[in-house]
């Protein structure tokens, strides 16, 4: 019996192999997917957007919002330091960089559920040591920092070094590269859900940093704190995106974020 069905689909691909032109839209008598609404083949499951990739690797496809493109800042506030004076950053030759002191630096755009491409060079020549060379953060929700650190043979604490999950989760491997060289990190995030002041879900993260996995959905487990725990605080479904001002220079460049809306969007 089994050879017997194993000929028959041996038949049915070959039948549909010699009908090239034939294009199989779907089925409506196949059997639910588990779990879902859809039928396995559902003709009438809504086809993917179409989303055009960037040209090579790294650059943005055509649903990106561009946070930073090599020439300007206006999709940054600087809202400065500790009720000093609002200073921005320094832009020149298709980067920017921290002006130390100057405060952070805030998207005025906001974001939940987010896919995140940004890139960063630290300075050659940095003799600090530990949490002073080269820090700077990329704060997903202005409050859950992915460490941004000159980690290249730097003694710091595993959870401080550059691309953990700052006091939570080191990442798995160091994949830093050398100061003077851009460093990439792919970042996808869910955001946290709250009813009322209640966590209902906490937030994830997956990270690439050089295209190496560092961090695979791995929870976060409160906003970014220094030496203690802190408790989550109920906030918006979508909140800006910082980059952390330690006191450091460090440069940044082509940073882009696409807003994440999931599976069958029509
Ligand atoms: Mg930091």
């Amino acid at each position: 019996m089994k050879k017997f069905f194993a000929t028959f689909l041996a038949l049915g691909a070959l039948a549909l192999a010699q009908k090239p032109n034939t294009a199989v839209t779907g089925y409506t008598d196949t059997p639910e997917i588990p779990g879902q609404k859809w039928r396995v083949h559902d003709a009438t499951r809504p086809k993917p957007v179409v989303v055009t990739p960037g040209a090579k690797l790294g650059d943005p496809p055509s649903d990106a919002i561009i946070l930073f493109d090599g020439k300007d800042l206006s999709q940054w506030d600087f809202p400065g330091k500790r009720g000093k004076a609002p200073k921005p950053w320094k832009v020149e030759n298709g980067y920017f960089e921290i002006v130390p002191g100057a405060g952070d630096a805030v998207t005025k755009e906001k974001f939940g559920d987010m896919q995140l491409h940004i890139e960063y060079m630290q300075l050659p020549g940095n003799t600090k040591l530990g949490q002073n060379r080269g820090n700077s953060g990329v704060l997903i929700m202005n409050r859950y920092e992915i460490q941004v650190l000159d980690s290249y043979g730097d003694p710091t604490y595993a959870d401080g070094q550059a691309g953990a999950i700052y006091g939570q989760w080191p990442p798995m491997v160091n994949a830093i590269r050398k100061p003077g060289e851009w460093n990439a990190y792919d970042i996808v995030f869910e955001a946290p859900k709250f009813e009322g002041e209640k966590l209902v879900k906490p937030p994830f993260v997956t990270v690439f940093f050089n295209g190496v996995m560092v961090h695979n959905r791995q929870e976060i487990t409160g906003p970014m704190a220094h030496r203690v725990n802190l408790p989550f605080k109920a906030h918006g479904a979508e909140e800006p995106l910082g980059l952390q001002d330690h006191n450091e220079f460090v440069r940044f460049r082509n940073i882009w974020a696409r807003k994440l809306k999931g599976y069958d969007r029509k």
